[in-house]
């Protein structure tokens, strides 16, 4: 077989592995230009978004997206500005970032016959040592990465902790499946790796990831996690007090957000193409400067919005999806009937759908690709 995917530059775990602590930007880097331009994905005539950015901000507080401190965050102010609801849930047994983000990327949760079952949040063992997703269930567990890249698109995943090392390992050239849809482009279904915990650093190198892909016509999935919330709220807490460390990094995390927006808005082939689903893994303050009890609603409360562009009418998620999921109370991690509430596991298979792509595979959390968005673009 052609090798499609030539690596660009060295892709080696343990050398990255050594620099886990040190370092400023890790970057991994293949296949930008060997897959051909004119892949068509299978229901791309359907869809104008030809970019999605799944944003994770780790530890943000919905508060940050409303009144009075949304006044304050522009980017934030317009990312709200179509579906969203400050009424998300985390995963319903668990609080911490990697169970989450595993949520996210995986469309499942948790526990359960289907579950991830990934409770670990520290940095993984290596890959030969038991770190990748497929171990302890024993059958492979496909990720929104393997639906983007089988289908043609560039793949991005920049993130802001080392423990993410985890996707990399799983869905990387010696763990990830091998690609069922024609033509074949391989087992490695991400791109390009970033690990910085710089947030500036990242939105310039997403960027400069879309805009590149873009130029050779090429769709992209990325996923960007955004640490700095979590990082001070361990540090001082999840004060939301005026003048707080949180309140400070809430402004930082603006200010990225903002570079993006303000990347897309100002490119000719970005404007009007590129959606972007934001969540969070979780809030914070119980205990106070942590979020482990996943009982309490500081904790388990997030956001959850889908920005496609500036044309859009602000709408509550909730509202438009009456049918399919149910707001919880303010303080209820399940909602009281049979309608499950909309979770950060959502994330993934909007971000999909968004893209004219299927669910993934095995997925158990928005699997029918029902939670909509009346201002998505319709051809
Ligand atoms: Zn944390």
């Amino acid at each position: 077989m052609t090798p499609r995917h030539i690596k660009i530059s060295m892709r080696s775990l343990s050398l990255l592995a050594s620099a886990t602590i040190a370092v400023a930007a890790i970057f991994l880097f293949s296949a930008f230009t060997q897959s051909p331009a004119t892949t068509a994905t299978r229901t791309s005539a359907e869809t104008a978004i030809d970019h999605v950015i799944l944003i994770s901000v780790d530890g943000l507080r919905p508060e940050a997206m409303l009144r009075p401190l949304v006044d304050q965050h522009p980017a934030m102010k317009q990312l709200t500005q179509g579906a969203w609801t400050a009424q998300a849930r985390c995963d319903p047994d668990i609080s911490v970032t990697l169970p989450n983000h595993i949520d996210m990327i995986t469309a499942r949760l948790v526990a359960g016959e289907n579950g991830h079952g990934w409770v670990d949040n520290v940095d993984p063992p290596s890959r030969t040592m038991g770190g990748t997703l497929h171990l302890k269930p024993r059958h492979y567990i496909s990720s929104v990465f393997d639906v983007a890249h089988d289908e043609g698109l560039q793949t991005a995943l920049v993130v802001g902790k080392w423990k993410f090392v985890l996707f990399e390992q799983s869905y990387g050239e010696d763990a990830g499946g091998p690609d069922d849809v024609a033509p074949n482009y391989g087992k490695d279904k991400i791109d390009c790796f970033v690990c910085s915990p710089n947030s500036m650093d990242q939105v310039q190198q997403l960027t400069a990831f879309i805009q590149g892909a873009s130029d050779r016509q090429k769709k992209t999935f990325t996923f960007l996690h955004l640490a700095l919330p979590d990082f001070v709220g361990h540090a001082s807490g999840w004060d939301l007090s005026d003048g707080s460390a949180y309140r400070q990094a809430l402004l930082d995390i603006d200010a990225s957000l903002g570079f993006i927006l303000s990347k897309i808005n100002n490119s000719p082939t970005l404007k009007d193409r590129v959606a972007i689903v934001l969540t969070a893994d979780h809030g914070g303050g119980v205990p106070l400067i942590s979020h482990r009890d996943p009982e309490a609603p500081v904790n388990f409360t997030i956001p959850f919005l889908v920005w496609t562009g500036v044309h859009q009418t602000q709408v509550d998620l909730y509202a438009i999806n009456a049918t399919t999921r149910h707001c919880p109370a303010a303080n209820e991690r399940f909602t009281a009937n049979q309608l499950p509430p909309i979770r950060n596991s959502d994330a993934s298979n909007t971000c999909l759908m968004l893209l004219g792509l299927p669910a993934i595979p095995g997925s158990t959390v928005n699997a029918r690709q029902d939670l909509q968005m009346t201002s998505a673009p319709q051809k």
